[in-house]
């Protein structure tokens, strides 16, 4: 849907990595500014990518650079092309209209960059870096190496390995490529430091056999290099200048500078900067959980617009342009948070509220009778389009003796202050007149049935009655013109803010975060258009389901109500 606002007259959004941008600028450091989005393909993007999606593109966009799309994919055995597929597309439809002129693709092609296009030059550099001293063949077992490390607050053991000559690790190294080892046989290690109180300084892995085939690579590797090492090459290959994570990389930081150091590349060299990830209220944001909701089928797919993926946000109603004005809204720190989800809807609401079409929908009827309406005859009112609305100012809608009314907008016997109808009540029809409850009729077993009221017809708009003043005004649709089609109603996965306090998210998944319900919807919904959205006036933002909706046979998701029902209940 292309509705987007959040970037028309605001002003540029500013934080302390953009400040370090703004005087390399100013500094005329680099020839261009360039940043990357280097996701690993193990999952599908949420709303934490995101985050940092709109970080990076956005740099790249506030300073005529570029930003690369790199599919971080060093470890084959955890990666699938689903995943791959779904990156893509969900990146795409993010920086859609916004930054797409600065998404970096592989020259002259739709292809992102990957990590594996570097397993040539990174091999490469791994030669050099025996041959200067900087790195060995080890081999260790993957518990002896564990266990000659160290402890944070105890020195490491140097590996009896460590001092082989540079011919053997040259040889051993090229063997291991060759495949002539096993998996977990034998690894390349950094020559840094086993006393260093970073532990990630310790003689870390640049290099492990893996037997196993890559989806871009096929069967030519069958050792794979560790993420440290791979990324700040592939960054520095790709003329990345600023390469900006989250915190929890700050400690690999020293890695990355270390490795590039060993080099003597020319410089520009890339700097790696950290910021807080994206936590939200009442949801996960980690692949391996949102992995294992989809694996035992708490949730109907990477896609359930359930989710706080963008695949599950976008099937649910949830415009590009909300994310990023999400993403601006809460600016970019340090400090380890939890984000109110009430920001994230609010962000919503916003965007939705200038994009939406207004149309009258009913999800839990009660039929009234409008006895002095005479059966078969339909009497057209007119209802008010929204601006947004591509169509004519008004559009008519059917006004007919049966008609739905929300069941809650009534009550036989209400509190104080309930505006709408009651017996004996009178209330205005939205787009049509007042009516008055005149009889309620029950079964036997004493459920409503229906309720019968008359209609003052001289209260339609342009009636000598137009301007009678009443409290209340309710929403409607014929029963007889209406159509029905299956309104999916989605609440809050989690029936608590931080669900994973304890490790134990599972525990929390709220019982009624979905609810279908046959909506009576007027009949010009039949023609509703993928990726619109649809106000039902008083009740919520709805969208096309994209995945099961059918051309005359509509299903709609319910992005949002329009109020904040929780905080209202709190
Ligand atoms: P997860 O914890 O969900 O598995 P990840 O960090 O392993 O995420 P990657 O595919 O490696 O996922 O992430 C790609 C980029 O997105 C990285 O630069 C990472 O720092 C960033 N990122 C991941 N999660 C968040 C988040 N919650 N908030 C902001 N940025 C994030
Ligand atoms: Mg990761």
């Amino acid at each position: 849907m292309t509705v987007g606002t959040e970037e028309g007259a605001a002003p540029a959004p500013s934080d302390f990595i953009r400040d370090i941008v703004a005087r390399d600028v100013a500094e005329k450091r680099y020839p261009q500014i360039v940043t990357r989005f280097p996701p690993e393909p193990n999952g599908y993007l949420h709303i934490g990518h995101a985050k940092s999606i709109c970080l990076n593109f956005g740099i790249a966009r506030e300073n005529a650079g570029r930003c690369n799309l790199r599919l971080d994919d060093t470890n084959p055995v955890k990666e699938d092309v689903e995943y791959v597929a779904s990156i893509i597309a969900d990146v795409t439809w993010l920086i859609d209209g916004w930054a797409d002129q600065v998404l970096g693709l592989k020259p002259a092609t739709t292809e992102p960059y990957h990590a594996s296009d570097y397993f040539g030059p990174l091999y490469d550099f791994a030669v050099e870096l025996i041959k200067k001293g900087k790195a060995y063949v080890c081999d260790l077992s993957p518990e002896e190496t564990e266990k000659y490390r160290g402890a944070p607050d105890r020195p490491g053991q140097d590996s009896p390995f460590r001092n082989r000559p540079v011919a053997e690790n040259l040889d051993l190294f090229q063997r291991m490529k060759a495949g002539e080892f096993p998996d977990g046989a034998r690894t390349l290690r950094a020559k840094i430091d086993m006393a260093a109180p970073n532990m990630w300084l310790r003689d870390p892995l640049l290099y492990r056999i893996r037997h196993v085939e890559h989806h871009q690579t096929g069967a030519t590797w069958c050792i794979y290099p560790l993420y440290d090492y791979a990324h700040c090459l592939s960054d520095y290959l790709e003329g990345i200048t600023h390469s900006i994570c989250t915190l929890e990389f700050e400690v690999h930081r020293p890695l990355y500078d270390w490795i590039l150091e060993q080099l003597n590349l020319p410089r520009p060299l890339p700097h790696q900067y950290e910021f807080a990830k994206l936590n939200l209220g009442y949801t996960v944001v980690s692949k391996r959980k949102l992995l294992q909701l989809v694996q035992e089928g708490i949730v109907a797919g990477w896609d359930d617009p359930r989710l706080p993926t963008l695949s599950g946000l976008r099937r649910r109603g949830v415009p590009a342009s909300a994310l990023r004005r999400f993403a601006a809204s809460i600016g970019v720190t340090r400090y380890d948070s939890v984000t109110d989800v009430a920001l994230f809807e609010h962000a919503i609401r916003e965007e939705l509220n200038g994009a939406a079409l207004r149309r009258l929908a009913v999800l839990r009827p009660i039929k009234l009778v409008l006895t002095n309406i005479p059966a078969g005859e339909t009497l057209s009112v007119e209802a008010v389009n929204h601006p947004a609305d591509a169509a004519a100012g008004v559009r008519p809608l059917a006004f007919t003796r049966e008609i739905f009314i929300e069941s809650d907008d009534f009550m036989e016997v209400p509190p104080n202050k309930y505006f709408r109808l009651r017996p004996g009540g009178e209330v205005r029809l939205k787009y049509a007149c007042i009516i008055k409850c005149d009889e309620v009729v029950k079964d036997a077993a004493g459920a409503i049935v229906e309720l019968r009221c008359t209609a003052d017809l001289d209260s339609r708009k342009g009636g000598p009655n137009a301007d009678r003043k009443i409290k209340g005004t309710i929403h409607w649709v014929s029963a007889t013109a209406c159509i029905e089609a299956p309104a999916r109603l989605y609440d809050r996965l989690f029936t608590v803010a931080e669900p994973d306090a304890e490790g134990a998210f599972k525990t929390h998944i709220n019982p009624h975060s979905l609810e279908t319900v046959t909506a009576r919807l007027e009949a010009s919904l039949r023609d509703a258009q993928p990726g619109q959205s649809y106000q039902f006036e008083r009740l919520g933002y709805f969208t096309l389901d994209a995945a099961d909706a059918r051309p005359g046979q509509p299903v709609f998701n319910r992005t949002l109500t329009l109020k904040d029902a929780w905080t209202a209940k709190a």
